[in-house]
């Protein structure tokens, strides 16, 4: 159970593909990892997903109590692995042990927190609009329940190997929605995603549930990902990573004879406006808070602060030189894959390289092969805004200071900015009317607003949202973190005058489910 194969899992059966052959490489050494992955076929493409269409009828009709089962059985399964899972996890990411044993805590917390709302009977809410036949018109019974769209093709994301990959969000809320699940495994950690696929197959096992329930496969992006997109069978998608590979999902699941939606979470700078009270009490603490959160992970983070704000003057220079000190001060950190360390060191320098643009500060260089040198840059608010690759996100721990002229400017800058995923806010004294002006802007430009903290680190709860407007997200309607991330794979249908014997429990006469619903649109268990 504790150590890779190298094998894929179609419907519960591991399958040795027959493609491309890869091997893992730790990103601290640059060495390749044993075994070798082997990229699965068109044909095993096929075969997961007719075999997760297969399962969807008997799937989707288990009580929501067996769901339930399945994803406590998951997380159970995840945590028998033991140490094994955080070892390999940790060698084929060099992200630090303790941040991936928070990670894996964080990945059977939310499996566990869709089975607490499944035993509750509680995904959605509902309604029932009874039938008035003595109004004129009469009104017929009308009622309404959501059902799961049907099979899920989920992407694993590279920066959490455990929370957003094989048994991350996407799966876990795709699951307690009644959707099969078919994994396209990241390259850059497919021992992981086979040690959490084979936890997810025994439990789809010892649950009851039918085989195709999840499929774990390996390939190339655009072409084994693709296939899996446009498969008619898959119903919808969940992604993590580059705006430039969620578009192409995007393009493709959008060209299909029958389209369906495809929940990309992309690319994301997380301003951060520093008021000028703010400044004035305590530049220098936040300037140390500011490059903790950039350089966290060695910035790899979708929340990660890469832009901040502020009114030029002496206070912001105070918040630049201490941060200038920190960054310098901050040793080089492991990335996880060459590519996103060669992504970001070229994002660097181009950067650096833009009309009006200072470097403020660099950390020191490393003579290991895949690390981030943080970055501290500054620009003006008129180049800014005239100059767009100045907003695009460098993965990894890049931040640049825009200065402006006034709170005015400060607006401008907001308004001028792209869809994201957060927007922080630091007041002190006498910032609550410049703090009120930007709310309104903010609350349309991203998914979460946040007071005198730091982006990074997302709760998973009930009232989260890690989501936002484009680029930050493919669809700001939706998030993929928290409890609402179940909503991505339901859809409402309405059951109009449908014979009392047929209706489905949620919905039929009595509530034998003893679920709130909204009847003539009041709330309560009746
Ligand atoms: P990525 O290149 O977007 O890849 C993510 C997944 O999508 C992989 O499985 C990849 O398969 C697949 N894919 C990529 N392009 C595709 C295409 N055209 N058609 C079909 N499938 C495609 O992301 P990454 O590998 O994690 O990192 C690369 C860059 O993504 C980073 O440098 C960073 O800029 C960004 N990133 C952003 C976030 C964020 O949260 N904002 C998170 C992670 C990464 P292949 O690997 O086979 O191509």
């Amino acid at each position: 159970m504790s150590t890779p194969t190298g094998q894929m899992i179609i419907a519960g059966e591991p399958v040795t593909g027959s493609g491309t052959t890869i091997r893992a490489v730790d990103p601290a050494t640059a060495a390749e990892m044993e075994p070798a992955f082997t990229y699965g076929t068109h044909d095993d493409v096929d075969r997961a997903c007719a075999a997760a269409w297969d399962a969807f009828g008997d799937y989707r009709a288990q009580p929501l109590s067996k769901r339930a089962e399945l994803l406590e059985r998951i997380a159970d399964n995840i945590e028998a692995i033991g140490d094994a899972l955080v070892e390999r996890a940790h060698a084929e990411s060099g992200l630090p042990v303790a941040r991936l044993t928070g990670e894996r805590g964080r990945t059977t917390g939310q499996l566990r927190m869709f089975a607490t709302l499944l035993r509750e009977g509680n995904l959605e809410i509902p309604r029932i609009d009874p039938a008035q036949p003595d109004r004129t018109p009469p009104r017929a019974d009308i009622r309404q329940r959501d059902v799961p769209l049907g099979p899920v093709a989920v992407f694993g994301a590279s920066n959490f190997p455990l929370a957003f990959s094989v048994a991350g969000g996407d799966t876990a809320s795709a699951l307690a929605a009644g959707c099969p699940v078919v994994v396209k495994g990241h390259d850059a950690h497919p021992g992981t995603s086979e040690l959490v696929g084979r936890a997810i197959a025994a439990a789809v096992t010892e649950t009851g549930m039918p085989a195709g329930t999840f499929s774990l496969l390996f390939g190339h992006g655009p072409d084994l990902g693709t296939a899996l997109v446009t498969d008619p069978r898959i119903r919808a998608v969940g992604f993590t990573g580059s705006r430039q590979g969620g578009l192409a999902l995007v393009a493709a699941a959008q060209a299909r004879p029958r389209p369906i939606p495809v929940y990309a979470e992309m690319s994301s700078t997380n301003p951060v406006f520093l008021l000028p009270g703010a400044l004035a009490d305590r530049a220098e603490e936040i300037a140390a808070a500011f490059v903790g959160s950039l350089t966290l992970g060695a910035g790899q983070f979708c929340t990660n602060p890469g832009i901040v704000i502020g009114v030029d003057g002496p206070d912001l220079q105070r918040f630049v030189d201490a941060a200038t000190t920190a960054i310098t001060a901050t040793d080089p950190a492991t990335m996880l894959t060459p590519g996103i360390a060669d992504a970001y060191a070229k994002g660097v320098t181009t950067l650096s390289g833009h009309d009006g643009v200072e470097v403020l500060a660099q950390g020191s260089e490393s003579d290991r092969p895949i690390t981030c040198r943080p970055a501290l840059l500054a620009t003006d608010a008129e180049r800014f805004a005239a100059d767009e690759a100045l907003q695009q996100e460098v993965f990894g721990a890049c931040g640049i200071v825009v200065r402006c002229r006034d709170a005015a400017q400060v607006r401008a800058v907001a308004e001028a900015l792209e869809g994201q995923l957060t927007a922080t806010v630091h007041t002190g004294t006498g910032d609550e009317p410049d703090a009120a002006a930007l709310l309104p802007t903010l609350e349309l430009m991203a998914g979460r607003v946040l007071f005198n903290g730091w982006p990074t680190g997302v709760e998973v709860g009930h009232a989260m949202v890690h989501g936002g407007p484009y680029p930050s997200t493919s669809d700001s309607r939706t998030t993929s973190v928290g409890t609402r991330a179940v909503e991505r794979f339901l859809r409402p249908v309405s059951y109009q005058d449908v014979p009392p014997e047929l209706l489905p429990s949620p919905i039929a006469d009595g509530n034998p489910d003893g679920v709130l619903r909204r009847v003539d649109g009041a709330p309560g268990k009746h």
